[in-house]
């Protein structure tokens, strides 16, 4: 018997939709590209994205033809997010921090018909602009008086366009299985993959994202997302924020510590996301400013391993509650979230922080599991440990246009490539990525357990560990570290750090001080590259 409600269909529309009627005078904060602080209404918001999709619809384009944006975050980006996504076309954000030849590739692999650019990225898409075989034209996002010179023949202007329509577009209806934006992964391996995500998919993701023991969005709060709207989709975020009514706040292209704090103090950001190198930043600026953000009270952190010195750092120095986030481009990306029990929040510091170095327990909707090596489910013991595989109404089932078939296993999961714990709570830790494992005389060895210890010493900002070919025990443990400005530890000092706190087999045999660790374009540190610089 089927039930009897209403198939209404889950589109991105309906959010702000309803973000414009219920909390029609919320706000939006921008620090913009041009300079100035901008700021509007949902409301706004809704209409402006109306005069988006008007705009594109002028400009011929259809259902499911593919628009790029080149941009930071701003209520611009916001704008096409619900714009183009709304009249059914698909939202593609491109990362500028990839190689040239990466744009180049995802770009006629997606087919995008209109590239939006942010100003900064202009010469950039000078650049690649004769390589690009499907994009008729270019979108500069600003207004008449801001468009810049340039030698391309088929530039527009972004506020020049919005001029011309009226706020009167109806959103169309569709199948909520249509999809509404694209995302490629980075591609450390091979070419990049493009992840192609539904409405349906995206606006339960939201409910995910909003969700008390997420990001506990509500009219209360005011939040600010550091991770990037071309790192997946700002981990789902500008979805979530017309849902519940809360305010966002933008940082555009100014992501130092000097103009997060001010800008987050200014408008009393109560929470905010992103990877773990752009809050080491934060944390030394706070440190040596003798400043801080005294309305933040909840961080998301993924996107890799949370240091345990900086769960520890934010909790003690600043009393704001560090929520670790694990997921990937194909999970849109939350899988799992670290959120303490209440009988934990009362336990000791370091019993506290030992709970919070882990990924979390899955959200409702992924379901995870453990594997061996010969697919067979693992106990959730907290002590076995195999590849963690994930299923949901919001994980990958196919690359788009993807050359291999088979992304799924036989029984419908989705392999993560990760290695991990659970525990008989749920709590699911990683050990590491599979490719970064290091296997030295038959035993594992875990990068990210050493990697957390390294960076608990005083005198380390950063620090990544690789394997290295060895001939006797196959691969030894290298450390890399970044140190804090003056400080100058020896080698000695370094490698005895880590006695008593790890079995001594595991202890790197060397570690190497270097200015900068490569950071790849979604802020975390290239061991693809490491492991080339130092073969
Ligand atoms: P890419 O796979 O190209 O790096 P993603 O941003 O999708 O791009 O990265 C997903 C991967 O990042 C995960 O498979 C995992 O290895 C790593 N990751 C994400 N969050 C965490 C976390 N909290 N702790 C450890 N690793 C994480």
């Amino acid at each position: 018997m089927q039930g009897l409600m209403m198939d209404r269909q889950l589109l991105i529309s309906s959010l702000i939709e309803h973000g414009a009627k219920v909390y029609h005078d919320r706000e939006i904060v921008s620090r913009t590209v041009e300079g100035p602080i901008h700021r509007y209404t949902f409301a706004d918001l809704h209409g402006r994205s109306k005069q988006v999709a008007g705009a594109l619809t002028a400009l011929g384009i259809k259902a499911a033809d593919r628009i790029a944006t080149l941009a930071w975050n701003g209520y611009r980006h916001v704008e096409l997010y619900f714009g183009v996504s709304g009249m059914e076309a698909v939202c593609h954000t491109l990362n500028p921090r990839l190689h040239p030849s990466q744009l180049i590739y995802i770009l006629n692999h997606a087919e995008d018909r209109l590239l939006f650019t942010d100003l900064t990225f202009l010469p950039l898409v000078e650049a690649i602009a004769g390589q690009l075989k499907t994009v008729e034209g270019i979108v500069v996002m600003t207004d008449a008086d801001h468009m810049p010179e340039s030698k391309l023949s088929n530039l527009l202007c972004y506020e020049d366009l919005l001029s011309e329509q009226d706020d009167d577009f109806v959103w169309p209806d569709f199948d909520e299985n249509t999809a509404a934006s694209l995302c490629y992964t980075s591609g450390t391996t091979g070419n990049p993959k493009g992840v192609l995500f539904s409405h349906r998919s995206s606006v339960l993701h939201a409910f995910c994202v909003s969700l008390p023991a997420v990001l506990a969005l509500s009219e209360s709060e005011t939040f600010l997302p550091v991770v990037p709207m071309f790192h997946v989709n700002a981990w789902g975020t500008p979805y979530a924020i017309p849902m519940t009514g809360t305010k966002l706040v933008m940082p555009g292209p100014a992501l130092d510590g000097a103009s997060l704090t001010e800008l987050m103090n200014a408008e009393g950001v109560t929470s905010t996301a992103g990877v773990p190198t752009v809050w080491s930043g934060l944390l030394n600026y706070w440190r040596e400013h003798d400043t801080s953000v005294p309305t933040l009270k909840i961080t998301i952190i993924g996107g890799s391993a949370v240091p345990r010195s900086m769960v520890e750092a934010f909790d003690k120095e600043f009393g704001i509650e560090v929520r670790q986030g694990w997921g990937m481009t194909e999970m849109s990306p939350i899988g799992s979230i670290n959120i303490l029990k209440p009988e934990q929040r009362v336990a000791p510091d370091t019993e506290r922080y030992d709970i919070q170095v882990r990924q979390g327990r899955a959200v409702y909707g992924v379901e995870m599991k453990i594997v061996d090596a010969e697919g067979k489910t693992l106990p959730c013991d907290g002590k076995a440990f195999g590849e963690l595989k994930v299923r949901g109404p919001w994980v990958s089932r196919a690359y788009y246009c993807g050359e291999e078939d088979e992304v799924l296993d036989s029984e419908g999961w989705f392999p993560t490539g990760d290695v991990a714990t659970i525990d008989a709570d749920g709590y699911m830790h990683i050990t590491d990525r599979i490719k970064d494992l290091i296997k030295s005389g038959g035993e594992w060895i875990s990068s990210i357990e050493l990697e957390n210890l390294a960076m608990s010493h005083p005198d380390v900002m950063q620090a990544a560990v690789i394997g290295i070919p060895d001939e006797k025990w196959a691969e030894r443990p290298l450390l890399i570290v970044k140190l804090k400005a003056e400080a100058a530890p020896s080698k000695e000092d370094l490698l005895g750090f880590f006695k008593g706190k790890v079995a001594d087999w595991s202890i790197p045999d060397d570690v190497v001080m270097v200015e900068e660790l490569p950071i790849g374009g979604t802020g975390k540190v290239q061991k693809t590259e490491l492991r080339k610089m130092y073969a």
